[in-house]
């Protein structure tokens, strides 16, 4: 008999939601985490009083009820509502695109204004058959809002010309036709008491976690330790690259203690032009208005990055090359006896905190 059920292989909200889960059902669990801490990419710290989100700003958001209660039961949820600004020549923004963006960029109060003036627009491109991002962006919204709010950001994002992007990145940008600044459509939305590390620390209580510990240093002796190993790490390197590389986009965050209350008029700004070469300037402290901390503020400057080793893969290139590739590795995993992938990095795709949640819920259904 081997010491463990399950071998846990990282602690972000995939593996420490399994983790959790399996533990409560009586099984003997242990996590290993190559980071210092856990948490993975939702992981926060807190210096003088302000929390900080270290790997880019969360907002947890879901229309699904199950997520939402195991959230609100494992920490302290405070209602926080998403209104990002974007930057452009001097002037803010208001996202997602709607009427206060709209009366911002024509003038425009009603939704038939608005919606008179977008298709005109729209009408002058003339695209009925969107072959790439921009072809998309344009055939949406038409051209002052894609060179205003879209076509600097999206570049300095993916590294890439908007016109060599799939068109299916800018599906994600609601259109909205109210005055209604609210980035996310879901029903529940908030922020943890304390930060998300709180969360991920309360579910991984009474488990056994490694920190400082790569499961590829020494795979095989962790193969003996465990009936079943859950793996939340890179797909393509838990296989040694055997069919190649995958793809992804990194972020280096530059961050400062500001020595004022305040530093900028919302959480989050995105700067949506070419220049400067950040996307976004976060400002930890906007996310906690109960924060007691009135003589200084930490922002981030967050630059997208080439993918290297060492770096962290951020986002998935989700284009056919990647897809096929990542199945691949996906189908191979499926060959091993007792492994299981789950999570972002292993499943190769973008998934929310609810998204991974929800996913964990299921995985965990289906486990012995
Ligand atoms: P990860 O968090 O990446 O966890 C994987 C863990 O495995 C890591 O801790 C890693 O160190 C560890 N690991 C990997 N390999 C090994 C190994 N060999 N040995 C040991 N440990 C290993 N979602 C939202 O819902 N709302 C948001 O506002 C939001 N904002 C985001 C902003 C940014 C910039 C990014 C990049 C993502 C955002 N997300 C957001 C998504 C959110 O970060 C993910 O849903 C979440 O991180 C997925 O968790 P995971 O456990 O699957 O992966
Ligand atoms: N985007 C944009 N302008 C913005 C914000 C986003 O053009 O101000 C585009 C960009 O292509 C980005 C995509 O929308 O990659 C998704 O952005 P979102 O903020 O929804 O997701 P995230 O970057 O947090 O994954």
């Amino acid at each position: 008999m081997k010491t463990f059920d399950y071998l846990i292989v990282g602690s972000g909200i995939t593996g420490a939601t399994l983790a959790y889960l399996l533990h409560q059902r009586g099984k003997k669990v242990l996590v290993l985490e190559k980071r210092g801490a856990v948490g993975g990419n939702v992981a926060t710290r807190v210096e003088d009083d302000v929390i900080i989100h270290e790997y880019g700003p969360h907002i947890f958001h879901t229309s699904d009820e199950r997520a939402w209660a195991f959230l609100n039961a494992h920490c302290e949820v405070y209602p926080y509502i998403n209104t990002p600004l974007a930057f452009y020549k001097g002037k803010y923004y208001n996202m997602p695109f709607n009427m206060n963006t709209f009366h911002q960029l024509f003038g425009v109060n009603t939704p038939e204004e608005a919606k008179a003036r977008i298709a005109e627009e729209v009408a002058r491109e003339g695209i009925t058959d969107p072959k790439n991002l921009e072809e998309q962006a344009l055939s949406l919204v038409g051209r002052t809002i894609y060179e205003t709010l879209i076509h600097g950001y999206t570049e300095k994002q993916w590294g890439r010309k908007a016109s060599e992007l799939p068109a299916s990145i800018i599906k994600r940008l609601p259109l909205r036709f109210e005055y209604n600044n609210n980035y996310f459509n879901d029903v529940y939305q908030g922020q943890v008491k304390g930060g998300y590390s709180v969360f991920i620390e309360n579910l991984l209580q009474g488990i056994e976690v490694r920190r400082n510990t790569d499961f590829l240093a020494d795979r095989e002796g962790y193969l003996d330790l465990a009936d079943k190993v859950i793996y939340t790490g890179r797909v393509d390197e838990l296989f040694g690259f055997c069919y190649g590389r995958l793809e992804w986009r990194s972020l280096r965050f530059e961050s400062e203690w500001k020595r004022v209350d305040e530093f900028q008029p919302m959480a989050v700004v995105n700067y949506t032009d070419k220049e400067p070469a950040y996307t976004r300037i976060t400002e930890h402290k906007k996310f906690d208005p109960s924060c007691p901390n009135h003589h200084s503020t930490y922002v981030t400057y967050e630059y997208p990055d080439s993918f290297a080793e060492g770096k962290i893969p951020y986002y998935t290139v989700n284009d056919e090359k990647n897809m096929a590739l990542a199945n691949r590795y996906i189908e191979l995993a499926k060959r091993q006896g007792n492994l299981i992938l789950a999570g972002r990095l292993a499943t190769y795709r973008y998934l929310d905190m609810d998204d991974a949640l929800m996913e964990a819920f299921a995985l965990a259904e289906t486990l012995e």
